[in-house]
């Protein structure tokens, strides 16, 4: 049997369950707000929890899933309110999936279009959505080993290079440099998995540790700013190749809406 969605072609899960992290989005909205939240719903905007604030529900379903309601700020807010999974039309099941499959350890990773081949979704769509993972890992200060090979590998190639490391008479390798270089280019935060993932249940997939320590780097990263608005006239051609030039920087510039 085959479902189709309006953000991709024939969804072509079923022939790949393995590859599955999460059958359904209301698991993947639970699994995010677990970690998101580990002590219940927190408001973005005021940091309101507890008592002062409460899951809007009922029958009629005219409001979108997972919604919550401030009383102190009145305002409404879901587990993607400022993170980068914020006004993303791709559900989250598939956000989880592509981000699960892109930490991947194995020796070659997944490429783009093998990932639009598990997870049904268009071949541009998975490209954004890498871009904005790899725009947030670039945020990443700690540890790279912490994460999947091709992310790890990413994240090297963005840092300073460590010295070369000279041996010493007595055939052991001389450290005393690597230290210099290390203090002048200190490590941030490592992230840790508490289990959070893993402790779901029917949740045998391998590698799901590193992929929770992704998922809070991902979570914890802000929503990119939009893109400046470019005005009509004469001298807005020049801030329009200004702004081209930005985008390009970066590998993955094919812009942030997915
Ligand atoms: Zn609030």
């Amino acid at each position: 049997m085959t479902k189709r969605a309006c953000y991709g072609r024939a969804v072509a899960s079923e022939l790949v369950p393995n590859l599955m992290l999460f059958r359904d989005d209301a698991a993947a909205r639970a699994a995010l707000e677990a970690l998101r939240w580990p002590g219940g719903p927190r408001c973005p905007r005021c940091s309101a929890h507890r008592a002062e604030v409460f899951r809007i529900g009922g029958e009629k379903h005219s409001h979108r899933e997972g919604l919550y309601q401030c009383k102190p700020c009145r305002r409404q807010f879901t587990v993607t309110v400022g993170t980068m999974f914020e006004r993303s039309k791709v559900p989250l099941s598939a956000w989880l999936q592509i981000i699960h499959l892109e930490n991947t350890k194995r020796f070659v990773p997944m490429t783009p279009w093998e990932m639009a081949q598990a997870s049904g979704l268009e071949y541009k769509t998975v490209q954004k959505m890498r871009a904005r993972i790899y725009a947030a890992v670039d945020t990443y200060d700690g540890p790279n080993t912490i994460f999947g090979r091709a992310i790890t590998a990413y994240i090297s190639t963005r840092r300073p290079k460590p010295p070369k490391l000279a041996k010493r008479r007595d055939g052991k390798v001389n450290l005393r440099r690597w230290y210099e270089w290390r203090g002048k280019h200190p490590l941030g935060e490592a992230i840790a998995a508490e289990g959070t993932l893993a402790g779901l249940d029917d949740m045998q997939v391998q590698n799901i540790e590193s992929t929770e320590k992704l998922v809070r780097l991902l979570l914890r990263t802000p929503k990119p700013a939009p893109a400046p608005t470019v005005r009509k006239g004469g001298e807005a051609r020049a801030s329009r190749k200004r702004i081209a030039s930005a985008a390009n920087t970066s590998p993955f510039s094919k812009g942030w809406r997915c």
